[in-house]
């Protein structure tokens, strides 16, 4: 069966030549009539044809009875009729060739399993003529580039359609009107945005695709619910990023609970939306809390695409004002600009010596309400080479009405264009009585906030993306012993392996492990000990056991035959007493190693985005302290290196308090334990599901060496 591709429907839908609104009507309290109104208001330029069994003409537009009478096959099809007449218009549209359909009716998969078959039954009616859907239970198309409006929102009844340069693919529909809504008020605009409902044919990564191919967008906004094809949000995240287009996104389902450790740490430790976090961080897809900071950071950045921020300064004719929001940077991890002496000399000629600095509070002025003053205070610290950006906190002032006009009008990068020289956030404290002075703003192309926690939000975003690494080049350690993946001879195949053949495998991985061996009584355990040499650690072995010391199953520091023996026998009586169905294979009686740090190195398969390993602080304090990092496998060196600075045990690896313990050591292991990891998620014909724990790591300052391990391996259910 040939379908369009997406590609193809999606151009079209974004620019339809012509357009058949079903259910059309004239009454502004149906989806039907708002549709039709939209449309003209907002200066569609294509041929639109009403669908209406009783009407001739409605608004001015000719109307038909059926999609079958019109004078041209419409492109595309728009419908909000109800539930139960949805099918039969999909199929009068798939008979006449329509391209693409927009579905804005409710109640299909969103409303139970009825609704999620008949979903089921209209893509299969529209792919088996070559017709692609959006929807349904959307809100449809807005694409004030085009000029073209698909969508009955009561937030696009309002006069005006402005044209911004960011694209917004919406997962939900009420979001993205009332987004809509509240961004028009502030001085933001879109090139498309796209509700995408429930995606039951084309899906937010479709439209994605479109926009990073589009001309009239410079960055790229997404809400993001739940991804339909996780590989492919990652792989169109790379061509975004290749395309110089930033990519932001708001993704509910932050609080996901973590699952509880059953098998291993990692899969409580590297959830589903912690996995997803690390992959838009790789992927240079930047997460925010809100949509509203999310489109006011695309405008900024459409303006200052390869701006790196962190050093802000801030004025305000508040000197409180300026404390106030120069602690919410500080605390925001951003940084306060430094100004030069010739910035302070310059600063001097407007302010007390004692206040030309960052920062600035422009009520603070030693000269009067001349009209340039603020202005020219904001261009000598955009000039200021430690300004990255600047933050214009605005309260009550005698020049209140036009102080932020001033200072867009001094900030023009040049007399033709109101993009400004440097980033500048523009936050009015103030109510309506800045009313004129958002005028202003709006008037030039700006934006403004109205909450000094918003315009924080934005820089720290913004800032956060100064982080990001290129694309890392992950190569195979020499030693490593598979060329190829998926070699399955080479690989554990599915069961559940306790610590002596999860060393095992990492062995052959190249991974240190400490020696051991396994005793069947006590004089078997003490002639091993002899000949390891003392101090031995001693564990139950027992694959009924997973933790081990949570059943008194471990005993360190013995240095001595009587030792061992007596550990011995405590050892069995605690797994006894603790676990009395477990089968006891025996003790394993090992070298043991001494680090200053233990550390958890984990694996496994992500069911969106694949393998991936996490590590951080573990050992017994796995459970307490849980700042860990997660990288895709397989993983690259610098990768890791840059992951590890980010977690607070850092410190330890660049000299802390007379520690400095062994970086290369740890980032070999992590590195050897992603290429197994790929290896197993690879393994043919299908890939494998499993759970790997490295957990202690023990790591010392020239050395690291794992001491304890496991891993359970599965078939993969996707
Ligand atoms: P489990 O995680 O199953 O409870 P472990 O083998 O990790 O058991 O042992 C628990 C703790 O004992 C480790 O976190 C570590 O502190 C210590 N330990 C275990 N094996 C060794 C060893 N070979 N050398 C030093 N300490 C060890
Ligand atoms: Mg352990």
């Amino acid at each position: 069966m040939s379908t369009v591709v997406p590609e193809r429907a999606v151009q079209t839908l974004m620019n339809p030549a012509s357009v058949a609104v079903i259910g059309a009507s004239e009454d502004q309290h149906k989806y039907g009539g708002r549709l039709l109104k939209m449309l003209l208001s907002h200066g569609y330029r294509g041929h639109i044809m009403a669908i209406n069994p009783v009407r001739e003409t409605l608004l001015g537009v000719s109307a038909y009875p059926h999609i079958d009478v019109t004078p041209v096959v419409p492109d595309v099809a728009v419908m909000a009729i109800p539930q139960p007449k949805v099918r039969e218009a999909i199929e009068a549209c798939a008979a006449r060739g329509v391209t693409a359909a927009i579905v804005i009716t409710a109640r299909f998969s969103d409303g139970g399993a009825e609704g999620a078959v008949l979903e089921r039954d209209i893509v299969s009616i529209a792919r088996s003529a070559n017709m692609r859907l959006v929807g349904p239970n959307c809100l449809g198309i807005i694409s004030p580039a085009h000029r073209v409006v698909l969508c009955p929102s009561t937030a696009l009844v309002a006069e005006g359609l402005p044209v911004g340069r960011v694209g917004f693919v919406s997962q939900s529909g009420a979001l993205m009107g009332t987004i809509f809504d509240k961004a028009k008020e502030i001085g933001l605009a879109f090139s498309h945005a796209i509700s995408v409902g429930n995606q039951a044919d084309l899906e937010l990564c479709d439209f994605v695709e479109y926009l990073i191919g589009d001309p009239a967008t410079a960055v790229i906004c997404t809400y993001i619910e739940g991804l339909k094809d996780p590989r492919r949000f990652a792989e169109l995240a790379a061509r975004a990023r290749e395309a110089g287009k930033p990519w932001l996104a708001v993704s509910s389902g932050r609080t996901q609970a973590g699952a509880q450790a059953a098998f291993s740490h990692t899969a409580s430790v590297a959830g589903d939306r912690a996995v997803f976090e690390a992959v838009c961080r790789e992927e240079h897809v930047t997460l925010l809390d809100s949509p509203l900071t999310m489109i006011a950071l695309a405008t900024s950045l459409a303006d200052h695409p390869a701006t790196q921020v962190s050093r802000i300064a801030v004025f305000s004719p508040s000197g409180g004002e300026a404390a106030i929001a120069a602690d919410e940077i500080e605390s925001a991890g951003l940084r306060m600009a430094v100004f030069s002496d010739a910035t302070r000399t310059k600063l001097a000629d407007y302010y007390p010596p004692s206040q030309a600095a960052n920062p600035v509070d422009t009520g603070g002025r030693t000269v009067g309400d001349g009209p340039d003053v603020v202005g020219e205070s904001a261009r000598i610290v955009a000039d200021d080479p430690d300004t990255d950006a600047l933050l214009f906190a605005i309260t009550t002032t005698p020049t209140l009405h036009r102080v932020a006009s001033d200072v867009a009008d001094a900030l023009r990068r040049d007399p033709a264009s109101p993009t400004p020289r440097k980033p500048i956030l523009y936050v009015f404290e103030t109510g309506r009585l800045a009313d004129t002075a958002r005028r202003g703003l709006l008037e030039r192309g700006r934006y403004f906030l109205n909450n000094l926690r918003e315009a924080v939000d934005v820089l720290a975003a913004w800032h956060s993306r100064g982080s990001y690494l290129p694309p890392g080049r992950p190569v195979r350690p020499a030693d490593c012993p598979l060329t190829a993946a998926g070699c399955a001879a080479h690989l554990p195949g599915k069961g559940t392996y306790g610590e002596g053949a999860t060393r095992e495998w990492l062995g052959r991985y190249g991974v240190r492990t400490n020696e051991e061996r396994l005793a069947r009584d006590e004089d078997e355990a003490v002639a091993i000990a002899g000949e390891l040499g003392y101090p031995v650690v001693l564990k139950v072995a027992s694959a009924g056991i997973v933790h081990k010391s949570d059943v008194g199953g471990v005993k360190v520091d013995l240095y001595s035959d009587a030792m061992v023996r007596d550990a011995y026998r405590r050892i069995v009586t605690n797994v006894r007493e603790h676990a009395p169905a477990a089968v006891i294979d025996g003790l394993s009686v090992q070298t043991q190693f001494k680090g200053r740090l233990e550390m958890i190195v984990g694996a496994r398969c992500d069911a969106a985005f694949g393998p991936i390993v996490v590590f951080g602080a573990g050992g017994v304090l796995v459970d307490i302290l849980a700042a860990r990092a997660i990288a895709r496998a397989p993983a690259d060196p610098d990768h890791v290196i840059a992951l590890l600075r980010r977690l607070p045990l850092w410190p330890l690896f660049e000299g802390y308090r007379g520690v400095r313990l062994d970086l290369a050591g740890v980032v070999d292991t992590v590195v050897r334990v992603s290429w197994l990891a790929a290896d197993l998620a690879a393994r043919q014909p299908a890939g494998l599901d499993f759970e790997l724990d490295v957990n202690p790591l023990m790591v010392a300052d020239d050395t690291c060496c794992a001491v304890d391990a496991r891993l359970r391996v599965a078939a993969r259910s996707d």
